[in-house]
């Protein structure tokens, strides 16, 4: 499966500019600024680990 070859990034991380998507349930998160630290997933409720949409 392609999406188990991207970048992965978990919770708490700061990955930089770019849309993550929840390994568990899909949900995207979007990071706008460097400074800006991955939230735990609004579905998951939870941390998470996600994985870098290019
Ligand atoms: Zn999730």
């Amino acid at each position: 499966m392609a999406m188990e070859n991207s970048p992965q990034f978990n919770t708490g991380e700061k990955p930089g500019n770019g849309i993550y998507q929840c390994r568990f349930c899909g949900k995207f998160a979007i990071i706008k600024s460097p400074d800006e630290v991955l939230p735990d997933c609004p579905k998951c409720k939870k941390p998470t680990t996600y994985f870098k949409k290019t």
